[in-house]
C-alpha cells in the first residue's frame, strides 16, 4: 500500500501551480491541487486576463479622436460598463474552465477549498479533509497590500474589486506608483472616468529606467490624468457626495471611488507554514533555492508566494521547472536573468535587461542611444503622443544591456528584442539587422548616435 495519498499535492492552482500539477501528473504520478477560489489564479481571475481586456476597451476612445483624423465621422461614443463586465466575465469563465479541463485531462484530482499544511507531509482541505503527500508544491500566489491602519481604509478598494465595479465611477482617486496602478489609471481614464493618480514616490514605475518613468508621467499628463508625487494618503472620509481623500501634504480631493495599489505581498497568511518548518525570507515570502525548494526537504514553492519575479511566465517556468526536476529527473533552474516586461498604459511600455542608473551600477561605463519622435500614426492627425526608444550599451563588451520603449506595440517590440539580449547580442551586431519599414521598431536598428545629456557636453 503506498504510503502517502499523493505523490504531489499542489496548493493554489493559478499560473505556476497548474503548469506543474499537469506535467507532474503527465509524468504517471499521483498529484492533487488545492484551490479556494476560481482556478486560474490572479493571471486569468483578476489579474492579466481581465486587465487586458479592460485596456482594449479603453484604448477605442482614443482611436475614436485618432479616427476623425483619418476622415471618419464618429458620432458621440458612448461606453456600457456592464455590458463590458458581462463580456469580460464570460470570457474569464471560459479560460477558468479550460484549466480545470487541462488539469483533468492531464489526470490531476481537484480539490475546492482553503489547504494548510498540518505537517510537512499532511494538508487539510476546507470541506474536503485531511490529505497525506510525499511531496508538496506551495503556489498560493500574493494579493494586494491594503493599509489597515489608515483612517477611513475600508472605504477604499484594491485592484480586486476593481474589475467588478457595479458602475463605472465618475471620479476615481488610484493610490500607488507601480506598473499596476499605473495602467489602471490609463484605464479609467481612458473609459472617460476622471483620474488622479496619488504616488508617495518622486516618479512612477519604481525599478523601471528614469527617461521611461518621467515619459510614462508626462504621457499619463496629456491625456488628462492627474499625476501627483511626493504625498500620500493620511486618511478617507465618507461624505454625502463621495469619498474625501486626505494627503500628506494638506490638500484634499473627492471621488467616488479610492483604490489603492501601493504593492502586493506573498500569501501565505493561514497556509500552516509554520508546523512543516518552511522559512520565510525577511519579506514574509517563502525562501527557496534556485531550484523552489524550500529548506524542507520534500517542500517546493513557486510564484509570487516567492517574491522573486513576480509575473506569470515567471511563475509558469518556474513551476515547469519543479516538474522537470522533480518528476521527469531533469534537474532545471529557472534563469530569472533578462526577463522582459511590459506596462499596458497608453501609450505602452516594454522593457528587458538593465536600466541605464542600475548598468551605470554594474557594468561600469555604458553608452545611451535614445530617441524621441512622434508615432506615423499621428503624423497628421494632431496628437501629441510622443514615443520613446531607449538602448544601454555595455562599453566594455558592447554587450546591448538594457532595451526600452514607450509607444504603440511597444510590448510586441521587446518580446523580439529580448530574444536577442538573452543570447548577449553586441550593439555592431543589433545595427547589422535590417530595418522593417515604415515602423516604430526600426528606429532601434538605425540608432547610431550615442545620447550625451544636456550639461554633459552636448550643445543645445
Ligand atoms: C492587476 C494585475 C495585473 C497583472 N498583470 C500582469 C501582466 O500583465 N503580466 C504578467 O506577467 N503578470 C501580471 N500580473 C501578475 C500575475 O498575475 C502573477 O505574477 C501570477 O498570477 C502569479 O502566479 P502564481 O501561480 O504565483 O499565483 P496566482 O496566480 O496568484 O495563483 C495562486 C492561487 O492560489 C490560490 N490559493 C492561495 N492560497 C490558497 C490556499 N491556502 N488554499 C487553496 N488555494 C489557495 C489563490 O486563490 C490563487 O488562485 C498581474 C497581477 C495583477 C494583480
Amino acid at each position: 500500500m503506498a504510503k502517502y495519498d499523493y505523490d504531489l499535492f499542489v496548493i493554489g492552482a493559478g499560473s505556476g501551480g497548474v503548469r506543474a500539477a499537469r506535467l507532474a501528473a503527465m509524468s504517471g504520478a499521483k498529484v492533487a491541487i488545492a484551490e479556494e477560489d476560481r482556478v486560474g489564479g490572479t493571471c486569468v481571475i483578476r489579474g492579466c486576463v481581465p486587465k487586458k481586456f479592460m485596456v482594449y476597451a479603453s484604448e477605442f476612445s482614443h482611436h475614436f479622436k485618432t479616427s476623425k483624423g483619418y476622415g471618419w465621422v464618429v458620432e458621440t461614443p458612448r461606453f456600457d460598463w456592464p455590458v463590458f463586465l458581462a463580456e469580460k466575465d464570460k470570457e474569464i469563465a471560459r479560460l477558468s474552465g479550460i484549466y480545470v479541463r487541462n488539469l483533468q485531462n492531464a489526470g490531476a484530482e481537484l480539490a475546492h477549498g482553503k489547504a494548510r499544511l498540518i505537517d510537512a507531509h499532511t494538508v487539510e482541505i476546507d470541506k474536503v479533509g485531511t490529505r497525506s503527500a510525499d511531496k508538496i508544491l506551495v503556489s498560493t500566489g500574493g494579493r494586494p497590500w491594503m493599509p489597515k491602519d489608515l483612517p477611513g481604509a475600508e472605504f477604499a478598494i484594491s485592484s480586486n474589486e476593481a474589475f467588478h465595479l457595479p458602475e463605472l465611477p465618475k471620479r476615481i482617486v488610484i493610490a500607488g506608483g507601480g506598473y499596476i496602478a499605473g495602467e489602471f489609471a490609463v484605464r479609467f481614464n481612458g473609459l472617460g472616468v476622471e483620474t488622479t493618480l496619488v504616488h508617495r514616490g518622486p516618479n512612477v514605475l519604481r525599478g523601471f529606467d528614469d527617461d521611461i518613468r518621467s515619459h510614462l508621467a508626462e504621457e499619463m499628463e496629456k491625456r488628462g490624468i492627474t499625476v501627483v508625487l511626493g504625498t500620500h494618503h493620511t486618511a478617507i472620509e465618507k461624505t454625502a457626495t463621495g469619498l474625501v481623500s486626505r494627503f500628506s501634504d494638506g490638500h484634499e480631493r473627492e471621488s467616488d471611488v479610492v483604490m489603492f495599489a501601493v504593492g502586493r505581498e506573498p500569501y501565505v497568511e493561514g497556509l500552516g507554514l509554520e508546523k512543516a518548518g518552511v522559512k520565510l525570507t525577511d519579506k514574509g515570502a517563502v525562501a527557496v533555492d534556485e531550484y523552489s525548494r524550500t529548506n524542507v526537504e520534500n517542500i517546493w514553492a513557486v510564484g509570487d508566494v516567492t517574491d522573486r519575479i513576480n509575473l506569470t511566465p515567471v511563475a509558469i517556468r518556474e513551476g515547469h521547472a519543479f516538474a522537470d526536476t522533480v518528476f521527469y529527473d531533469r534537474p532545471t533552474s529557472f534563469d530569472h536573468e533578462m526577463v522582459a516586461s511590459a506596462v499596458f498604459s497608453q501609450p505602452p511600455i516594454g522593457s528587458v535587461g538593465l536600466s541605464e542608473a542600475d548598468a551605470r551600477k554594474q557594468c561600469g561605463k555604458v553608452d545611451i542611444y535614445l530617441a524621441r519622435l512622434k508615432p506615423m500614426k499621428y503624423a497628421f492627425t494632431g496628437g501629441d503622443e510622443r514615443a520613446l526608444l531607449k538602448l544601454v550599451v555595455e562599453c566594455a563588451t558592447e554587450t546591448v544591456v538594457g532595451c526600452h520603449v514607450v509607444g504603440p506595440d511597444a510590448q510586441e517590440i521587446l518580446q523580439m528584442a529580448a530574444i536577442a539580449m538573452k543570447m548577449g547580442v553586441t550593439k555592431t551586431q543589433w545595427d547589422a539587422t535590417c530595418a522593417v519599414h515604415p515602423t516604430l521598431s526600426e528606429e532601434l536598428v538605425t540608432m547610431r548616435e550615442k545620447y550625451v545629456p544636456l550639461g554633459l557636453g552636448q550643445v543645445a
